[in-house]
């Protein structure tokens, strides 16, 4: 028997743990006590990975279709078939869908796959809802697109305010690092629509009518300028646009606010004080299904330059990312629009620097994500996927439809069923790699088991299939790929696998001036001044009041503990699915949430059947009465395939954009 550390592979807080082998068989998971953000801690799910890791629905043999029928094959027939499919396509013909579960050796060799080789930019990710939207905000604010501040040093933080979803879901251990320093004294603020567990911690709930979080943020800046908080040399020495900002925000009514938000104006007044004088202050917000769109992240993030807490050591916004890797593949250049290192695509100097470094040519046309590929019918033809379960809900006719269909994989699922080709992966415990959590650190999780049947990481697929189409890349160990990847992308141009095996990680930028990484964002550091981030449209105030007509609830969607892609993941785990189940048992069609307020005015019973209707479907539901969410709107959890039939997997891309976006509906008992 023996231990070997690791790193949690769900989502993207990257605890630390120590996995127990036993015959080649990952046997059980213990937390790591010296971990600096777990600090001997795993949340449910983390103390379950062994689990998953155990499970017989693994794909191990290589696959290809013929006449609807399976005829397994090895590797090198494999690769030389898909070698040949694809010579036939290039650029907008062939789609790349990489996974933010993957490795960054994996996901940094799937993106150079689609660039370099078959000159697509129909290059993306899935599960990245809101990603995207604070990549490019803090990038334009900042310079930097990840988390500005240190958690390290949030048990010393004397203010916090978290934004949206719920993080005791999404991301625990994170949640509870938030906790610790509320318990130590900071002032603990959540802005959400629902009571969430987060909100139930807070000092103050602030709970905004739903479409009005924005509105409530433009006001706190607002506040901050009518009451004279503003620190007038941080904004003259330090930001740029200010002028343009304070403009903006003095157009913001402050007897519309109230009415708007529903939220008093001297409890504003209040909060924008304590932020102006706190000397440590944090702002949280989750990327995935409940993340922010782009205009909310921006008003977090002119809130915060405007009270002077953004680039001083113990101040930061922090992106909480959901899924393990999501800010690595990012890293990568899993991007329709960013190059790895997060130059844009459409830079032309950038492209020519990864010209050179890569030798060859590289396609210049703006990309599109596989997302808006397949809604907008463009020409693509073939698709590769990398571990994914979750547009095949959302657009199976048209990937039906699509000529070629190429799967890698570590488990079966419906992707892997309809696939032409499938190619079985590595699990995370079969080979190493680096994985970069959302406070920017890189992992190293090296290679505890030998790989089940044929598996192979994604990297030397790649490698082997770009050998297959005349490019000649030699990469023999996941090491070598990041002594690539460290030229390439200049944040981990000091990050190597010798100095990651003696250390819990590395923080980027980790470069020449900064040999062990950079715990935060500072303000001396920067090379430009910081800048607000003007947002796009006027935030909405009377229109957010308008009640559909004929529908006047507002459903919004959300994530839960136990509940996580579509549950083909969680399902193989033995404590998620119990508690999945036991939930089932009460409510074995799946529930929606509705304030007791409402229930009581329809006459409503805990567990009575009722119909929710949208414009063009409806969903059949047992009602769960809770004041997790007010008057007016309906809650159902994302991520349970029996609870979200045909209209939410229809509409299930615009309420993914974020927390504020909500489907009108009605709701009709069922007698
Ligand atoms: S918080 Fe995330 S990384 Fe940590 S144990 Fe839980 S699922 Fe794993």
């Amino acid at each position: 028997m023996s231990y070997y550390r690791g790193i949690c592979n769900f989502c993207g807080t990257g605890c630390g743990h120590l996995l127990r082998v036993e015959d080649n068989r990952v046997r059980g998971v213990y937390p790591l006590p010296g971990h600096p953000l777990s600090r001997g801690r795993l949340c449910v799910r983390g103390w379950h990975i062994h689990e998953l890791l155990q499970t017989e629905d693994r794909i191990i043999t290589c696959r290809i279709k013929e006449k609807n029928s399976w005829k397994e094959v090895k590797l090198e027939e494999a690769i030389g078939y898909l070698a040949e499919k694809l010579s036939k396509y290039s650029g907008w013909e062939v789609g790349f869908l990489g996974s933010p579960r993957s490795s960054n050796e994996d996901n940094y060799l799937f993106g150079k796959f689609a660039r370099a080789v078959m000159k697509s930019n129909l290059l993306s990710l899935t599960s990245d809802a809101g990603q995207e939207e604070s990549t490019l905000v803090l990038l334009e604010g900042t310079g930097w697109p990840a988390a500005l501040g240190s958690l390290e040093r949030l048990r010393q933080a004397d203010y916090i305010l978290v934004v949206g979803g719920d993080l005791t879901k999404q991301n625990p251990i994170v949640a509870s690092e938030i906790h610790y320093a509320a318990r130590a004294g900071a002032r603990l603020v959540t802005i959400s629509p629902r009571e969430t567990q987060m909100a139930r911690l807070s000092r103050l709930h602030l709970r905004p009518r739903l479409g009005t979080t924005r509105l409530l943020l433009q006001a706190l800046s607002r506040m901050l300028l009518d009451e004279g908080l503003i620190e007038e040399d941080y904004l003259r020495n330090h930001t740029k646009n200010h002028g343009d900002f304070l403009a903006a925000i003095a157009a913001v009514e402050p007897e519309q606010i109230e009415v708007a938000t529903g939220i008093e104006l001297r409890v504003l007044r209040e909060e924008a004080r304590r932020l102006s004088e706190a000397r440590s202050a944090y702002a949280f917000y989750p990327t995935g299904i409940q993340s922010l769109d782009r205009n909310t992240i921006a008003a977090i993030f002119n809130l915060f330059l405007l009270a002077g807490k953004v680039g001083k050591p113990g101040c930061g916004i922090n992106p909480v990312t959901g899924i393990s890797n999501l800010l690595g593949s990012y890293d990568m250049g899993l991007s329709p629009l960013l190059l790895p290192g997060y130059s844009p695509l459409s830079d032309e100097a950038s492209l020519q620097r990864l010209e050179k470094l890569w030798g060859c040519r590289l396609n210049m046309e703006p990309g599109k994500s596989v997302s808006e590929s397949l809604a907008q019918n463009t020409r693509m033809q073939a698709l590769l996927v990398v571990d994914h379960d979750e547009e095949i809900i959302r657009n199976l006719k048209k990937i039906e439809n699509l000529e070629l269909v190429v799967y890698f994989g570590a488990y079966e699922n419906p992707f892997a069923r309809l696939a032409d080709v499938v190619f079985p992966l590595t699990t995370y415990a079969e080979a190493d790699g680096t994985y970069t959590n959302s406070e920017r650190r890189v992992q190293l999780n090296e290679k505890k088991v030998e790989p089940s049947g044929e598996a192979q990481p994604l990297w030397q697929i790649m490698t082997l299939l770009a050998g297959a189409m005349g490019h000649r890349w030699n990469y023999s160990s996941a090491a070598e790929v990041m002594a690539e990847i460290s030229q390439v992308v200049p944040q981990y141009s000091g990050i190597t696998y010798d100095k990651l095996r003696i250390r819990p990680g590395l923080k980027w930028p980790c470069d020449q001036d900064h040999p062990e990484g950079t715990d935060c964002l500072l303000i001396d550091e920067l090379s430009r001044p910081l800048k607000f981030v003007l947002e796009s449209e006027p935030a909405q105030t009377r229109e957010v009041l308008r009640a559909e007509e004929g529908y006047p609830f507002k459903l919004v969607v959300g994530r839960s503990n136990y509940f996580w892609h579509q549950n083909s993941i969680m399902k193989k785990t033995f404590i998620p699915r119990r508690e999945y189940n036991a939930l089932l048992l009460l409510y074995p069609g799946g529930f929606v949430e509705i304030s007791s307020e409402d229930a009581r005015k329809l006459n409503l019973r805990e567990k009575q059947s009722v119909r929710i209707l949208a414009t063009n479907a409806e969903l059949r539901l047992a009602v769960r009465i809770s004041d997790d969410v007010c008057p007016g709107m309906l809650y159902v959890p994302y991520f349970v395939e029996e609870m979200i039939p045909e209209f939410l997997h229809r509409q299930v891309s615009d309420l993914e954009k974020n927390e504020e976006f909500y489907l009108p509906v009605r709701l009709e008992k069922v007698e």
